[in-house]
């Protein structure tokens, strides 16, 4: 059976990260979601210079997460698991990400309530800036049909498109479609006709294995239409056993690019391990390192590209934090991205530890942290323009994530229009 916590992509974090003794670090568990920054914090030479060399209808976000419960009529649903008691782990994952989204727990409506805060903590953002919302399909089995057992999330695309739609000058959308679904291609059709700007798996936990047959036609019509794919890689933790973890070896990705898609690997697949399979013996490599493998391949220097969602957390290596730095070649191919709502999701961020590591300034710790009370999101963006490896930083290049559609036909969203 599919393993549930490596749902979400940011569950792997959450398991990782949030069970291990972390809520001792400073700044506590919760989130205090604080309301928009007030002034003082607005004007700190840290977050205004954050904004240096960036053009703010450029910076989008490539990653982030819509939720809810379908209390609104979106269509929604978590697995009943997250609300029952006698699973407490699954309970105490659903409360922290509806913390670190600033969902009361007596909020009329999940739903509106989730949208509403993201709403809000774009207002601190410049106009411009824009977040790309991911719907997330359910689980199927291998006969295409769905399995609700393995579908801890489910965020149909109907509803990702109503939210961008509702404000297409902060949001775009990401849709996701099953590939073995007995109507997976009209789907499809379906969602790239609504506007999706991309479309995203989650091979491990949806049960997709990039190189099954079902997989081509989705292929063709991606590289036809010249849609992105953004595929999650890697996994939690290095656990031997099961086939679907194998799914999430970056190594797979080359399926899609030998047919000329576009890829974009979620998080640069910095965490977890899987099988070299370029090796005979295949001996178990970290995922980061098989997906640099890929980026070294002159092949898919057009085609290949990561995600820095949630890489900066403090699940991640320092290795990976350095090599991200200072891998200046990469830095074209590597795209800003939040994975919200994880940025609140206290333990899983550690600015003093950055520093430890001689990544971030010390003067920078406290405004940092400063700043992700009121807005996580911010914070995120803040620390990721912040860190540097002696005089390697990310380049500015790597927040212009708007050029991943430049000259795919999407130039009216390029200026906030409507999503179709
Ligand atoms: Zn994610």
């Amino acid at each position: 059976m599919i393993q549930r916590r490596h749902v979400l992509c940011c569950s792997a974090a959450l398991s990782a990260g949030l069970f291990t003794g972390l809520d001792a670090r400073a700044g506590g568990w919760r989130n205090p979601c604080r309301a928009a920054l007030p002034a003082e914090l607005a004007q700190h030479p840290l977050l205004v210079q954050a904004f240096d060399d960036i053009d703010p209808v450029a910076l989008w976000d490539m990653h982030a997460h819509l939720l809810g419960t379908g209390d609104s009529g979106s269509g929604c649903t978590v697995h009943a698991s997250m609300q029952q008691w006698w699973h407490p782990v699954e309970v105490l994952r659903r409360k922290v990400l509806l913390n670190a989204a600033c969902v009361a727990p007596d909020a009329a409506s999940v739903d509106v309530a989730y949208v509403a805060r993201l709403r809000a903590l774009a207002s601190d953002f410049p106009s411009g800036a824009r977040w790309l919302l991911f719907a997330f399909d359910q689980a199927c089995d291998d006969r295409g049909d769905v399995a609700p057992q393995w579908t801890t999330f489910h965020v149909p695309n109907t509803y990702a498109a109503q939210v961008a739609a509702a404000s297409p000058e902060r949001f775009g959308w990401v849709a996701s479609v099953h590939p073995y679904r007995h109507d997976a291609l009209e789907r499809l059709d379906a969602t790239l006709a609504a506007g999706a700007l991309a479309l995203k798996w989650l091979p491990s936990a949806m049960n997709i294995d990039l190189r099954d047959a079902r997989c081509r036609p989705f292929y063709e019509r991606l590289r036809a239409r010249r849609v992105p794919l953004i595929v999650h890689c890697g996994e939690e933790k290095a656990v031997t056993g099961a086939d679907r973890e194998a799914y999430g070896n970056p190594l797979r990705v080359r399926a899609a690019l030998e047919a000329g898609v576009t890829v974009v690997v979620a998080h640069a697949a910095s965490l977890g391990a899987a099988l070299d399979l370029d090796r005979r013996s295949q001996p178990r490599r970290a995922a980061f390192d098989l997906w640099a493998r890929l980026m070294d391949e002159p092949a898919w220097r057009g085609l290949l590209y990561a995600d820095l969602s949630a890489v900066f957390q403090v699940n991640r290596r320092p290795t990976v934090w350095r090599t991200l730095l200072q891998r200046d070649d990469w830095h074209a191919r590597l795209l800003h991205g939040s994975d919200y709502p994880l940025p609140g999701v206290m333990p899983l961020y550690d600015p003093a530890g950055l520093a430890a590591e001689g990544l971030l300034d010390e003067a920078a710790v406290a405004p940092l942290r400063a700043i992700r009370d009121h807005n996580p999101l911010l914070f995120e963006f803040v620390l990721k323009r912040s860190v540097r490896s002696g005089t390697a930083r990310l380049h500015p290049l790597v927040f212009d994530t708007r050029r991943l559609w430049a000259g795919r036909g999407y130039s009216a969203l390029a200026t906030g229009g409507t999503t179709r």
